[in-house]
């Protein structure tokens, strides 16, 4: 079947559910999305580890196009589970009837542009053919898992798992001696809530990291009345943060106030809880010296809590500048290692040799295991859209061409792929944000400029290669204004998975900023791309300014 649309996305989570209503009952263009899940939800739908929970507050963490969505809906809790925020896109895909153009269980595994006819040809994994006149990726940031090829696997006589394919059906774990690979924002979610059950859990930590306490608690009715009477103000307050958050970075350097504040500073954000730790001081992510008192605050905290002095060297002796890695939050994670039932493996001291039938064998000792669980984290950002065999003009490979590391202009496009678009995509602030308020951006900037070559008779869109190494260069410009190009060993950078380019891939300028460049570029009659008309091609003519320049970065937008 060549089942001809305008439209295919490609993805049901936040972002697919958002660019089909948008198109379809916007533009009213005729669009399809395609899901390999069973149901909607994207990472909810496939994250269903034990203690999985939103790291964005509640409030902030939703769409903002539908004012009359957000009085019908509440959240329960100020960090919503999977369940919960399925329950809100299952809530979102009936209000503006989604499902029915909604095909579930079918994984895209190639996408070729067809020059002559100006099409996208799309295969699925059953063999099913679309062809659409725009293809829109929006496959998430995270959504490829990394199980690291560690010897033996294979021979284990138990169970494993990768967090991000948690069965739906859940895991016994109760009683059982289970070993956790990985200690990121996913580990120390999970470390605690498996504690509870397991008769043992070993955790295997190659590089330890900050946390700060989330201090998850049911919403008051008074917090959810001012939820929902203070749409407007939410709204724009997370449209103009630089993360996309609904709280604001403090307009203090830590050099500001005394070391007495700084400290009493620390307390009370480390009391509230939550991401907005880092922004006590708005130079955090910008000087050394102003994260090192955060770090070492946060590396005091573990060696207060955590009781057996070794254990708590090993989980303080922190390597890089505090949020240079995604900083996580947590509940109870280091109270979990002063229990009976908890191991903490320093595979710095002593690492994993092999995966044996019995367990995980290190250098020092054989850990019996019935269970392993991977929380290991994914091929970030690219992994997503170069697990798709994905061609553009004359038949070019996406894999091909970023070989060296992704190559986009603004994170929205790729040169040599016409009327490809891509929501989050490497080169924007994604995964640096709260993310439904970086999609939201993402799928109104494609919505209009799809709705702009329909209105102007272009037949597609690209982008010029040099407006995209121009961008490049300015992704790495912002991330080296911040102290996240200090942690080389990030995801950030590609650097969890073997082979992959050291790319910094998302773009730290900030949201707030980049939603102005990206303003900009369209209010210039989409100044940096190219607009093709048949065989004629139209090129906004670059103009010297900020979009031009993208304005130099001063200190960190993050
Ligand atoms: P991650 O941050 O990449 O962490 C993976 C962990 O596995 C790291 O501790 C890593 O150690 C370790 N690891 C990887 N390969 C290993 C190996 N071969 N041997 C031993 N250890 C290994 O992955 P994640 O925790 O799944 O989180 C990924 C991102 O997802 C987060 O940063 C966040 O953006 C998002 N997330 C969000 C939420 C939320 O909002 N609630 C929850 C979970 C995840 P190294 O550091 O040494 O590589």
């Amino acid at each position: 079947m060549d089942s001809k649309i305008d439209a295919l996305v490609i993805g049901a989570g936040f972002a697919g559910l958002y660019q089909l209503h948008s198109l379809r009952d916007r533009l009213g263009l005729s669009a399809k999305v395609l899901e390999a899940g069973g149901d909607l939800g994207g990472t909810w739908y496939w994250n269903r580890y034990p203690g999985a929970r939103c790291d964005s507050e509640s409030h902030a963490y939703r769409y903002f196009f539908s004012r009359e969505l957000n009085e019908e809906w509440e959240w329960s809790e100020r960090y919503p589970g999977p369940p919960e925020i399925l329950r809100y896109l299952g809530r979102v895909a009936e209000k503006f009837d989604l499902r029915r153009d909604i095909r579930f269980g079918c994984r895209v595994v190639s996408a070729r542009y067809d020059e002559t006819r100006n099409r996208w040809i799309v295969q699925t994994d059953s063999g099913e053919q679309y062809a659409a006149t725009y293809l829109v990726a929006a496959v998430g940031c995270l959504s490829s898992a990394n199980v690291p090829d560690i010897p033996g696997l294979g021979e284990f006589d138990g169970k494993w798992i990768h967090s991000g394919h948690w069965p739906h059906e859940g895991v016994d774990i109760a009683g059982k001696r289970v070993g956790q690979i990985g200690t990121g924002s996913t580990g120390i979610q999970a470390a605690p809530v498996i504690a509870q059950t397991a008769a043992h859990l070993t955790v295997f930590q190659r590089t330890p990291t900050y946390s700060v306490p989330a201090r998850n608690a049911p919403l008051t009715p008074e917090f959810k009345r001012w939820v929902r009477e203070n749409h407007e103000e939410i709204r724009a307050a997370v449209r103009s943060t630089p993360n996309g958050h609904a709280f604001r970075i403090a307009e203090r350097n830590v050099a500001d106030v005394t070391p007495e504040e700084r400290q009493a500073i620390y307390e009370a954000a480390w009391e509230k809880g939550g991401l907005q730790f880092r922004a006590t001081f708005r130079d955090l992510l910008a000087d050394q010296a102003a994260n090192d008192t955060a770090a070492e605050f946060l590396r005091g905290r573990i060696r207060a809590v955590v009781r057996d002095p070794k254990t708590a060297q090993a989980l303080a002796d922190i390597d890089h500048p505090y949020a240079a890695k995604r900083p996580p939050i947590d509940t109870d994670y280091f109270e979990t290692f002063n229990r009976d039932n908890v191991t903490l493996v320093d595979l710095r001291a002593d690492p994993i040799e092999r995966i044996t039938p019995r367990g995980i064998r290190t250098r020092s000792a054989e850990h019996a295991l019935d269970i392993i669980v991977f929380a290991t984290g994914f091929d970030a950002l690219t992994g997503p859209l170069l697990a798709i065999d994905i061609r553009g003009r004359g038949g070019r490979a996406l894999r091909e061409d970023w070989r060296a590391g992704p190559q986009t202009y603004l994170g929205l496009q790729v040169p040599g792929f016409p009327n490809f678009f891509t929501v989050t995509g490497p080169g924007s602030p994604s995964v640096l944000t709260n993310m439904p308020v970086a999609i939201e951006q993402h799928v109104e900037w494609i919505t209009d400029c799809i709705g702009h070559l329909r209105r102007n008779g272009i037949d597609s869109i690209e982008p010029d290669p040099e407006a995209a190494r121009r961008w490049g260069a300015h992704v790495n410009e912002a991330a080296n204004a911040t102290l996240l190009s200090k942690a080389k060993h990030s995801w950030y950078y590609g650097a969890n998975v073997p082979g992959k380019p050291r790319v910094f891939m998302p773009y730290a300028g900030g949201m707030a900023r980049y939603r102005r460049i990206c303003e900009d570029v369209a209010a210039r009659g989409y100044e940096g791309f190219w607009l093709n008309r048949g065989s004629e091609r139209e090129i906004p003519a670059a103009r010297a300014g900020a979009a031009g320049e993208y304005a130099a970065v001063r200190g960190p937008g993050i």
